[in-house]
Parts: structure tokens; C-alpha cells; sequence
């Protein structure tokens, strides 16, 4: 068994990854490994479309870091800590003009301002964008200036199975090299987790098929929190039948929702807003439209839908501030914007909760004590600065902003920080990981149950039980299914017997994380007995501050799920509206 060593590992290759990879470099002339299960641009962030949120043009746009904070704030249901989301809209600006400095090509006004376009929840243009591949181009763009470090490593395909940690510091990770089906131990005396969120818990998503979030699962075994896993959001517009995002800058940029009447039924949801309410307000009002018939039905699947209304922007706006949307609706729905509706439905997209960690990115146990050595950023984390409701083009920041935070401090941490044990006891425990996967895991047993087969048992549990709709008696139907399918992991079957590329091997492994997270969202939702944000119960519709403004925390103990409660971080918002936009 091959054993590495690191001062900082950094495990996900998004753009909270590559950023804090590169701030880290910027600190600290320290070896750097960067490690991810796919190869860096197949990493999810490359499809993020519609922007990131700053505010870069205060007089000129009537803004202000308040405002930012304000509506990030509103936008969360009143859950976001307040510090964490004050950090945000600081440094937001600072990162949008960095990415610029090292190449980002933003969108620009003729006079060479960068432009600025609505998103939903926010009160004046501040998204950000490059044209609407905006994730493309910065994950380009950092991934090559990462690559001007000699002191960065990348482990491309290599699938991290264990993170050990031990007396409450970090040591190292397992990790499968997924071309050669060789286990490897590294070691470090840092590691910041970006894995991204945990989309493909759901059948219906926007998200990659790479965004299955094993790492919360894994993170969870190894003694640690995840926070607010029942905040899971629904964006309102995916293209039906795929589930292929349409970005909500398509509403920015002016699009309007219509049912088949032909109305355009936000306003009797949002009359303010309207199509630019926050997601969790309008994937309800689509799903009310569906299901009181005044939706569309799709031929082929079945599905129920509304219109997405772009005709009215003409030719020039659709090629040049748009153009992925038209392209993406033409090829997958075979609609051409121009002169016809996109067919849309809510689908989910984004996982609010993460990695229990403090308002720097520290990760934390359960107890709130920091795990020396490790981080947490981007979608993976729940610092918390979205709580029960992210705003549109707020991750991009955060990825960006945390990427920074963790990337520097990690690496002055691991310039102070002893060289990694290279124990015996480390080298056993991934002997025993070897030896689960292999011979346990990778037995040939025929009759088994197929990986695939159980993760659509999985998904559609999720679908089924916590979806945007939730009420206590089918949430308690779903959890023994949920405990179902952790007993049948045990029999799973994997076909493919070989070491090398073993897809088939890689899904059960992601699997097997993504029941826990299942386990994490399911027992959040169904304890939380009030309406906040995502989270809506059909139940307890209102939202409850007296007995609910808190996180939940997830975690487990001798084997079994439990859930304990942190107060949100209150600095200056402290009158609790009631959301009406
Ligand atoms: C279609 C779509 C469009 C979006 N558009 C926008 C937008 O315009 N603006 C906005 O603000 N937000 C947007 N979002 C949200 C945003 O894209 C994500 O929140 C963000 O990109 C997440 O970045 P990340 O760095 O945290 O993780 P990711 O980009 O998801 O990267 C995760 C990394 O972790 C690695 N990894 C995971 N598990 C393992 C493992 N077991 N072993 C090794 N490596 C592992 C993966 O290989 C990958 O490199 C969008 C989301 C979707 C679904």
C-alpha cells in the first residue's frame, strides 16, 4: 500500500477547492495536494450558469453591503448566521475582482463596467456572470492558475473512502486510485473538505451525477455534524423530462412563468417579485399550479409543468446574455425560446445544510469543539450563511469567500504544524479499509441486490417522503423504508469484479454515504415542526421563532442517529418579518 504525505490536503477540485488551493499557495511556499474523484473540469461547479452575487457599484445601483446582508438574511428564513452572512457580502466584492485580476472574463457594460443582473430574492442587480456559463469560466480560470504552483499535486480520480481522525485532530484520508483500484493512505497535517452537496439523494436534480454526498455520510462516521440537512432546495426551473437546470438568470434577464391559461400566475404568489421571489416561493407556487390542473402535461413522461416565457426578450438578448439556455432548450426539450414556451418544473438543486463548522470554516464536533487541522468549504460546508433558503448566486460567493478563508488559514496552520505520524495504528486502519472494500464490499455475490436498484429505492424514498410539500405521517412512512434500504446494503451486489475503473465498486461506495445523509434530511425534517424556508410542512405551515429559530445538528452515537440543537448567530437583524416579497 502506497502511504503519502502532505502538509494540506485539500479533498474536492470545485471552486471552493481550487480557491482555497490557491490562496493556500499565495501563503505558504507548503506541499499542497489537491484530491477529487473526477477529473478537475468534470467537477460540478463547471455548470453553474447564472452568476455570483457582490456589491461592486453601490452609488450606481442603489446597493450597500446591508442591503446584501438584508436580503441574504430574509432570503434564509431568518436562519443564516448573521456574522458568517456579514463576512459574505465584505469580502464577496474582493473575490469577484480577483477572479477578474487573474482572468475571469466578465460580462461587461459597453463603458467597461461589469454588468450586474436581478436574481431572485435580491432587492437590485448584483449577480455577477459570464455570459451564462459563469462556473465554466471560473473553474478554467482557476484550475490554470492553480496549475502555475509547483507545490500543488493533483490526485485526479481518486475516491476518498475514510477520513481518519483521531483525539480530535485531523490525520489523513483513504482513498481509492479509481485507474488502478489501488487503496492509498495520505497523510496531513491539514485537509479541507469541498465535496460539494448532496443533490443525488433525489431522483429529480439539476445537480451532476458526481453530487451524490458521500463525504457528509463519511464525515458523520468519523464523529462529526452535519448541520440543517432538512433544508434541501428545490430550484422552480428544470427542463422537463431531464431535469437540466434553466438558470434562474433567464428570470433575470426577464422571463416570465405562465400557466396553460396562459397567466402569469406569480402574482397571485409574489406580486412584488413576482418571477424573482426566492426558489423555495416559487417551486411551491409552480407545484400548487400543477396540482390544482392548471399545468401542462409532458406526452412522454407524464410529468406536469408550466411555461417559461423568454419570446418577448427578442434574438439579441437570448444570444448574448443567455445563450446556454436557448441552446440547452433546443437540444434536451427541442423548443426554440424564441418563439416557443421551455417547459419547466421544480427540481432539486442545492443542499442548504453540510459540515457543522464555525463562522471561519472550522469544522466543529458535535459538542462544538474545533477538529485541529480541518476545514470545511463550499456546498460541503454549513457555515451557515444560507439557512433554511439560499438566494441565487450567493454559493458562488461563498465557495469563493471560504475558498480564501480556509485555503489561508489551513496553510498557516500547516507551516506551524509537526510533520504527520506515520504510526502503525494509521497504516491498520487502512488495512481494515483495504480489506472492507475488497473483500467485504467487492465479494462476488450473485443474488445480491443491485447498487442501482437500491439507490432508485433511495431517491425515490426521498421524492416520495421529504419532498417541498412534507406532513409527519408520510415523513414517518419514509424512515423505515430509509432503514430498509441501510439493512440491505449489506446484500449488495456488485457485478463488475475487477480493481481497475470499477465504476460499479465507486456507486455502492457512494452509496453507502448517501443512506446516512438520507438518514440525516429525514430525521431534521421530520422533528423540525414548522414552516421555514425549504423546509415546508403541510402540518405546521407557519413558521415557529419562539421554538425554532436553531440549527439542527446530525450526528451519530454508538451506531445511532441523533440530533441535538445550536442558537443562530444574531448580530443586527433582529426584526423577524414575515416573508413577502
Ligand atoms: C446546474 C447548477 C447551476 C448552478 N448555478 C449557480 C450559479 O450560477 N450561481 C451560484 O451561486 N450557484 C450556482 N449553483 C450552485 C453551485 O454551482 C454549487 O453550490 C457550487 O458549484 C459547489 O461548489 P463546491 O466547490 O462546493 O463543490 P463541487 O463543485 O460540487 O465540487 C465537489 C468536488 O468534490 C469532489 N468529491 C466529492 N466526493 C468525493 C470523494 N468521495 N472523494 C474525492 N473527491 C470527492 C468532486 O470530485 C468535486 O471535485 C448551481 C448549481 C447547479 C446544480
Amino acid at each position: 500500500m502506497e502511504i503519502l504525505k502532505h502538509d494540506l490536503l485539500i479533498i474536492g477540485s470545485g471552486i471552493a477547492g481550487l480557491r482555497a488551493a490557491a490562496q493556500a499557495a499565495y501563503t505558504a511556499k507548503i506541499d499542497i495536494a489537491i484530491i477529487s474523484k473526477v477529473q478537475v473540469m468534470r467537477s460540478h461547479s463547471v455548470s453553474a450558469e447564472g452568476g455570483m452575487s457582490a456589491v461592486l457599484y453601490p452609488d450606481k445601483n442603489n446597493d450597500s453591503l446591508d442591503l446584501h446582508a438584508y436580503d441574504t438574511i430574509k432570503g434564509s428564513d431568518y436562519l443564516a448566521d448573521q456574522d458568517a452572512v456579514e463576512l459574505l457580502v465584505r469580502m464577496a466584492p474582493l473575490e469577484v475582482r480577483y477572479l477578474e485580476r487573474i482572468g475571469v472574463p466578465w460580462s461587461r457594460h459597453p463603458d467597461g463596467r461589469i454588468y450586474q443582473r436581478p436574481f431572485g430574492g435580491m432587492s437590485v442587480p448584483r449577480t455577477t456572470f459570464a455570459a451564462d456559463k459563469t462556473g465554466f469560466f471560473i473553474m478554467s480560470t482557476l484550475w490554470q492558475e492553480t496549475l502555475r504552483f509547483d507545490n500543488i499535486k493533483y490526485y485526479h480520480e481518486h475516491f476518498v473512502t475514510k477520513l481518519i481522525i483521531e483525539n480530535g485532530e485531523f490525520r489523513g484520508v483513504t482513498a481509492i486510485d479509481l485507474k488502478t483500484g489501488e487503496l492509498k493512505l495520505i497523510l496531513a497535517k491539514a485537509a479541507i473538505i469541498a465535496t460539494g452537496g448532496a443533490g443525488r439523494l433525489y431522483r429529480f436534480t439539476t445537480t451532476a451525477h458526481s453530487t451524490t454526498g458521500e463525504m457528509l455520510g463519511y464525515a458523520m462516521r468519523a464523529g462529526l455534524a452535519l448541520k440543517d440537512m432538512e433544508f434541501v432546495q428545490w430550484h422552480p426551473t428544470a427542463l422537463v423530462p431531464s431535469g437540466i437546470l434553466v438558470s434562474e438568470a433567464a428570470r433575470g434577464e426577464g422571463g416570465y412563468l405562465v400557466n396553460k391559461e396562459g397567466e402569469r400566475f406569480m402574482k397571485r404568489y409574489a406580486p412584488q417579485k413576482m418571477e424573482l421571489a426566492p426558489r423555495d416561493i416559487v417551486s411551491r407556487a409552480i407545484l400548487t399550479e400543477i396540482a390544482e390542473g392548471r399545468g401542462f402535461v409532458h406526452e412522454e413522461s407524464g410529468m406536469g409543468y408550466v411555461g417559461l416565457d423568454l419570446r418577448h426578450l427578442g434574438e439579441e438578448v437570448l444570444n448574448q446574455k443567455i445563450p446556454f439556455i436557448r441552446e440547452l432548450a433546443h437540444k434536451y426539450a427541442g423548443v426554440d425560446a424564441l418563439s416557443e414556451l421551455i417547459p419547466v418544473r421544480p427540481a432539486v438543486h442545492y443542499t442548504m445544510g453540510g459540515i457543522h463548522t464555525d463562522t471561519y470554516g472550522r469544522v466543529l464536533t458535535p459538542s462544538g469543539e474545533w477538529v485541529k487541522g480541518l476545514w470545511a468549504a463550499g456546498e460541503a460546508a454549513s457555515v451557515s450563511v444560507h439557512g433554511a433558503n439560499r438566494l441565487g448566486s450567493n454559493s458562488l460567493s461563498e465557495c469563493s469567500v471560504w475558498g480564501r478563508l480556509t485555503g489561508e488559514q489551513a496553510a498557516k496552520y500547516a507551516m506551524e504544524a509537526p510533520a504527520p505520524s506515520t504510526d502503525e495504528k494509521y497504516i491498520k486502519i487502512a488495512q481494515e479499509e483495504e480489506s472492507r472494500i475488497f473483500d467485504k464490499l467487492l465479494h462476488k455475490e450473485t443474488n445480491g441486490i443491485s447498487v442501482y436498484e437500491l439507490k432508485g429505492r433511495l431517491q425515490d424514498t426521498m421524492e416520495q417522503h421529504y419532498g417541498p410539500f412534507r406532513h409527519e405521517s408520510t415523513m414517518k412512512e419514509g424512515i423505515p423504508k430509509l432503514l430498509k434500504i441501510r439493512e440491505d446494503f449489506s446484500r449488495i451486489r456488485i457485478e463488475d469484479g475487477s480493481r481497475i475503473y470499477n465504476q460499479n465498486l465507486k456507486d455502492a461506495l457512494e452509496l453507502d454515504g448517501m443512506i446516512d445523509v438520507a438518514l440525516a434530511v429525514a430525521y431534521g425534517a421530520l422533528a423540525r415542526q414548522e414552516s421555514r424556508g425549504a423546509h415546508y410542512r403541510l402540518d405546521y405551515p407557519k413558521r415557529d421563532d419562539v421554538n425554532w429559530l436553531k440549527h439542527t445538528l446530525a450526528y451519530f452515537v454508538g451506531g445511532q442517529l441523533q440530533l441535538s440543537y445550536v442558537p443562530v448567530r444574531i448580530t443586527k437583524w433582529t426584526k423577524f418579518e414575515e416573508r413577502k416579497y
